[in-house]
Parts: C-alpha cells; sequence; structure tokens
C-alpha cells in the first residue's frame, strides 16, 4: 500500500482528549487527571468534522485519548461515525465500561473495542497503570463479550508486568478477547522519565516471543499478535511506508505520528483534500528525514517528540 496513490486516508487516528483518569507509567502521551488541551474540539466542532470525515470517504475512524470516554461529546461522536457507515475502534483502559455502557457500544458499527491489561493479578496492574483498576478492566471486558462486541486486550511490556504475560494471555482467552496484542516499550512521553523501571532488553524480548509462539499454538481461535518495532524501529519503517492514517490531536492538529515532532495541518483551518495532501507532503519532508536519522543516532531525542511546531506553511 502506497499512500501517495491514495484518494483519502484509509484510517482517521482521532485523539478525543487528553483527560484521563489514570496516570499510567508508560503513557506516550501526556494524558492525565486534568491533563486536557485547553483548546479541545467543542461537541459542534467534532460533529463537523465526523461528517467530513464520512464525506471524503475514509472508512474507519479509531478513537483515543487519554480515555476517550472522558471526552464530554464520546456518544454523539461514535453515533455520528456508526451513522455515516464508518467502521469504528475504541482504544479504552475500560475503567468507564459498565453493563450499560457495553450494551450502548454493543449498538455501534464496532470494529472492536481494546481494553488495556498490563498484568494478570490486581497488584501488577496498578504498578504499572495507576490509578486504575484491575477488576474494572476485566469486568469491562466481560461485559463487552456478553454483548458480543469484539475485544482486543492490549498488554504493554514493562519490568514490573513481563512476568505476568503467560498469565495475562490466559486470562484474555478465558474472558472470551478476539486477540491479545503486545509490542516492544516504546521510548516515548511519560514512559521516558519512567524508562530505568520499565524499558526492556533483547533477552527480555526474547521470552516475550518464545511466550508469543507457545500461546500462538495453545489458542489457535485467539489472534495473538507482537508488534516487533520500538519507537525508532517504527520511524524507520513508517519513513520508507507511511501509514495511511493521519492522527488528530484533541486540538484539532494532524501529525504525522506521535514521535515526529511536527505538525502538518488543522481541522480548523484546512479541508480534508488539504489535510491528506499536507500529511502525504510532510512524510517527504526533508526536515521529517532528518528527525528520523538524529533520533535513529541519538534515541534520547525523542524527549523533544511533543514539542509540536508547524512544518508547513
Ligand atoms: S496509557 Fe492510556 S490509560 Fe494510561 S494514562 Fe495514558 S491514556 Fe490514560
Amino acid at each position: 500500500m502506497n499512500i501517495f496513490e491514495l484518494d483519502s486516508p484509509l484510517m482517521w487516528a482521532w485523539h478525543l482528549t487528553n483527560e484521563c483518569n489514570m496516570l499510567c507509567i508508560h503513557c506516550l502521551w501526556p494524558s492525565g487527571p486534568r491533563m486536557k488541551f485547553q483548546e479541545e474540539l467543542s461537541t459542534a466542532e467534532s460533529l463537523d468534522l465526523c461528517k467530513k470525515i464520512a464525506d471524503f470517504g475514509i472508512p474507519y475512524v479509531a478513537l483515543s485519548g487519554g480515555e476517550p470516554l472522558l471526552y464530554p461529546s464520546f456518544w454523539e461522536v461514535s453515533r455520528c461515525i456508526s451513522d455515516n457507515a464508518m467502521q469504528l475502534k475504541i482504544e479504552s483502559n475500560g475503567q468507564f465500561i459498565d453493563k450499560k455502557n457495553a450494551v450502548r457500544l454493543s449498538k455501534l458499527n464496532l470494529k472492536s473495542v481494546q481494553i488495556s491489561i498490563d498484568g494478570a493479578s490486581s497488584r501488577t496492574f496498578s504498578l504499572v497503570r495507576q490509578g486504575g483498576s484491575f477488576e474494572k478492566a476485566v469486568s469491562a471486558v466481560k461485559y463487552l463479550v456478553e454483548e458480543g462486541v469484539d475485544v482486543e486486550i492490549v498488554f504493554v511490556p514493562t519490568q514490573l508486568n513481563i512476568n505476568e504475560i503467560e498469565k495475562t494471555i490466559d486470562l484474555a482467552y478465558s474472558l472470551g478477547a478476539k486477540a491479545f496484542l503486545t509490542q516492544k516499550t516504546m521510548y516515548l512521553g511519560r514512559a521516558i522519565s519512567n524508562w530505568k523501571n520499565i524499558g526492556l532488553n533483547n533477552e527480555d524480548y526474547a521470552y516475550i516471543s518464545t511466550v508469543i509462539n507457545k500461546k500462538i499454538k495453545e489458542y489457535k481461535n485467539m489472534k495473538i499478535l507482537f508488534y516487533p518495532y520500538d519507537s525508532i524501529e517504527e520511524l524507520q519503517h513508517y519513513i520508507q511506508y507511511p501509514p495511511a492514517s493521519p492522527l488528530m490531536m484533541s486540538n484539532g492538529k494532524v501529525i504525522l505520528t506521535t514521535s515526529i515532532p511536527y505538525v502538518v495541518a488543522d481541522v480548523r483551518k484546512h479541508s480534508m483534500e488539504e489535510i491528506w495532501e499536507r500529511y502525504k507532503k510532510g512524510w517527504r519532508h526533508p526536515k521529517v528525514k532528518e528527525w528520523v536519522e538524529e533520533v535513529s543516532k541519538n534515541p534520547e531525542k525523542l524527549s523533544l517528540a511533543h514539542n509540536f511546531i508547524d512544518l508547513l506553511n
């Protein structure tokens, strides 16, 4: 898939809010309690954007944050996406998905709901996902599965929970999840300041691969995936094969990906056609190539990845 041959994106990655009830130690963003942007999109702006995304032919929207259910008009936006025949993925920490909300979610045009569960015990979960409840995350999965929703469990491995990855895969299977997704830990956002307690080495990843391969054989009807890139490897891949999915922050600014400090468009200023052209142009911009080369030599520079500046006039 070559994005330069596409007339519109394949997915719109939409950060609804930076607000979150948790303060996870590996969060890629500055998300947490009272951390929402002042200039977050209003309900009217979000609903207007939803229609523009639909009119532009984008088939799939992923809502995340922060915790997307904390966005004041989360339900209106989700409904609008569904009513306009776009598929929807919701990336949630699961803390606000009780029985009632699971039923409401099941009536949307959902591809899946991703719930983060970083451990197989309350103690480990709370060490990584500070301010969150393991029991609530597990209940969210149960309620969603009961309503027929496809649930993907996401596990971010760290030094604090790697020993529970196998048990967490077992838990995912016992809960009826459709998928268990894990990845290399990203050196980005809040993870950088906690790196000495969470960063893993090659031996750790070899252990994870062994567990994953064993569990793939054991649980044939649950997808088990390991995303093999860290922040730098992902950038090196993207610079050659950019994803067809602009990422919009909750203030309406559009970026290329979480680990590149350039804003390429703004939904408050640009049409969808302009946003897509600017996004593609961004990936070919010499400064983006330079950034990838610089962080490849010096990963510490990723601490500047969220000092966003405009790339194009
Ligand atoms: S990782 Fe997710 S749940 Fe945790 S603080 Fe960040 S946005 Fe919130």
